[in-house]
């Protein structure tokens, strides 16, 4: 027997004023793999994350974590219980939280084990010196590695991200996905990450979804969908990759 996908979307789909925008989506991602779903603005990226988020309800489909039934036509279970973590472009730290504060925010259990949760994390990503600081003393680079660490605090299981590098400049943002990566391979979360950049998905990406007018046109390892990309469409789409 395989083993379960941690995440594993089947038949999704979301329409809005007659309009199928998510259409017959479904997907799979593992413990430790970081998927990207990649297509241009308006084909439906978002609306699939907010939906594995449990923040939008699905018309129809099943989405199962680790094997479990979590949102189907007959039920869902609501955001807060799904062990995810959310990573958006402009998803705001608490302004009167510190940094510690912002990264505990989540996090139960004992005082200690928080703390040193806390401490580890602001440390790997090079934040540890600006524990007490508060966001609007902090970069946007800055607030970002804290948000991460804010995500990952509670060990979800699974980390869906949304455009979150695209605030970023050039030089910034290169350094801050790599930090990001090397961080989700560590923690060994699940990860879906919406991105319209190409460059963005084959930098980071074990997998690509490529998306299309609601639907996943193509699925495959980067090298793959980059050299054998299914159609015209696609391949333009990646022409101007550098
Ligand atoms: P992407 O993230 O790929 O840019 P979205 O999932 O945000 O795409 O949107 C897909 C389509 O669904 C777009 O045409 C968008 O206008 C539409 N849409 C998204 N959310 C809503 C909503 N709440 N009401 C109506 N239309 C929506
Ligand atoms: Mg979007």
């Amino acid at each position: 027997m395989g083993e379960v996908p941690r995440v594993e979307v089947d038949g999704l789909w979301r329409s809005f004023d007659g309009e199928r925008v998510v259409d017959d989506v479904s997907l799979s991602i593992s413990a430790g793999q970081l998927t990207c779903l990649l297509g241009p603005s308006g084909c439906g990226k978002s609306t699939t994350l907010r939906m594995i988020a449990g923040v939008d309800r699905p018309d129809g489909g099943t989405i199962r974590l680790d094997g479990e039934v979590i949102c189907d036509p007959v039920g869902s279970l609501p955001p807060e219980d799904r062990s995810v973590g959310l990573m958006f472009q402009d998803f705001a730290l608490f302004p009167h939280l510190d940094v510690a504060g912002n990264v505990a925010f989540g996090l139960n259990g004992a005082r200690s084990a928080r703390r040193s949760r806390v401490r580890d994390l602001l440390d790997r990503v090079e934040m540890g010196r600006h524990i007490d600081a508060y966001p609007h003393e902090l970069s946007g680079g800055e607030q970002q590695r804290v948000a991460l660490a804010r995500a990952l605090a509670p060990k979800p299981r699974v980390m869906l991200m949304d455009e979150p590098f695209s605030g970023l400049d050039n030089r910034l943002r290169d350094e801050i996905r790599d930090q990001t990566l090397d961080l989700l391979k560590e923690e060994g979360t699940a990860v879906l990450l919406v991105t319209h950049e190409p460059d963005e998905a084959m930098r980071m990406a074990d997998e690509i979804a490529l998306m299309r007018g609601g639907r996943i046109v193509q699925r495959g390892v980067p090298y793959n969908i980059y050299n054998a990309p299914v159609d015209r469409d696609a391949a333009a789409f990646f022409s101007d990759i550098n």
